[in-house]
């Protein structure tokens, strides 16, 4: 559903109702048998509550739980997929708050749809795994996993350099977020409650997930790869043709005047020269390049792992103020100027 969070509870309740009717339109489209063989549906947590922030946990473990509960019940009653869109890094603890209690729901049990985002741009993607794994182990549920890479990169960065934290959340080098998906993906073959779904257009990434489902000794049906509507057509084209997978295609939904953050991110992505998106289109870069192994890249660099390019946000606040020590004058005219 294009649209993004939620600033009002008029705004939420909208894509509450958004939410409900889309599921009921493709209600009667679910007629596998196999929750894995119909389509599904991704919602945003934070399109669904206008204070869905840590603050607010107790509202938001009432009120927010209660919505996405309601959902949920209405996707297993269609027997359709039910995805939980991986958002910000400040965020994850509560979102994974919500989706335990939502888990826990008796009228859920049973169901193999429910699903869960994971990012392996994050530093905390194989902790997470583990924690799902276990969550849904205890429940004896199965749920489903979309591995993808994160889409708010820039964002992340930004936040954690304003912040002045010790740390940024995620990588800092592209290689780095590309050995942790298949390092996440080889973990998801190895959880017997996980159904992995693979979301990525990039043809090494796509590859290297062929071969750990070999390793794992998995067979196509066990697992799907997904892609973007309009995005990888032939990549996946020849996943399937080659590789007997299934893909999936995360088609977004909604009105034209919603589409400026979905597209924004989408052109973020891959605007950046690193993007594989990006740089298959440029014929200057060959092919050994463009799919050039990451962990190669990474052991090329030595102990310099960190991105240079990138300092710890600390380190950029304290290079700031010592520059405002040095030029009283000029940093008095900047706070001024704001
Ligand atoms: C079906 C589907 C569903 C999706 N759902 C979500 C979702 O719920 N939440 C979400 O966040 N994203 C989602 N995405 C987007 C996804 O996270 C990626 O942004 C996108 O797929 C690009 O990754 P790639 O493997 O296709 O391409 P690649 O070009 O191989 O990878 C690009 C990615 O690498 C990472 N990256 C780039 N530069 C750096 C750097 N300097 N340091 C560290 N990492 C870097 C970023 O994550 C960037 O998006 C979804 C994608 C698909 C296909």
């Amino acid at each position: 559903m294009l649209g993004e969070a939620a600033r009002t509870s008029e705004d939420a309740a909208r894509y509450l109702d958004a939410y409900a009717s889309a599921i009921a339109r493709l209600a009667p489209h679910c007629t596998a048998k196999s929750v894995r063989d119909n389509p599904g549906i991704s919602i945003k947590l934070s399109a669904l509550h206008p204070r869905y922030e840590v603050a607010q946990r107790k509202r938001v473990m009432t009120e927010l739980v209660a919505v996405t509960r309601q959902l949920a019940i209405a996707a297993k009653k269609a027997n359709m997929g039910f995805n939980i869109d991986a958002e910000e890094a400040d965020r994850l603890d509560l979102s994974l708050d919500i989706i335990a209690e939502v888990l826990t729901t008796p009228e859920l049990a049973g169901w193999d749809g429910f699903g869960v985002v994971v990012q392996a741009y994050g530093k905390r993607v194989l902790p997470l795994i583990d924690w799902l794994e276990a969550t849904a182990s205890a429940l004896d549920r199965r749920i489903m996993v979309r591995l993808v890479k994160g889409a708010y990169w820039d964002a992340e960065i930004k936040r954690a350099q304003v912040m002045g934290l010790d740390g940024y959340p995620v990588f800092t080098r592209k290689a780095s977020t590309d050995i942790s998906y298949l390092a996440a993906a080889r973990r998801l073959f190895a959880s017997p409650s996980i159904y992995p779904q693979f979301a990525s257009h990039n043809a090494h990434t796509a590859a290297a997930v062929l071969h750990l489902a070999k390793e794992a000794g998995r067979t196509p049906e066990t697992y799907e790869f997904q892609r973007l509507h309009g995005m990888g057509e032939r990549l996946h084209d020849v996943l399937r043709t080659t590789a007997g997978t299934r893909t999936r295609i995360y088609a977004p939904v909604g009105a034209h005047k919603d589409l400026l953050a979905y597209l924004v991110r989408r052109l973020l992505e891959n605007g950046a020269n690193g993007s594989f998106v990006y740089q298959i289109s440029d014929e200057h870069i060959p092919a050994s390049a463009v799919a050039e192994d990451p962990i190669g890249k990474i052991l090329a660099l030595g102990e310099a792992i960190a991105n240079p390019a990138i300092p710890a946000p600390q380190a950029i606040l304290r290079a700031s103020a010592k520059l405002r020590r040095a030029r009283p004058y000029r940093s008095h005219r900047f706070w001024r100027g704001g």
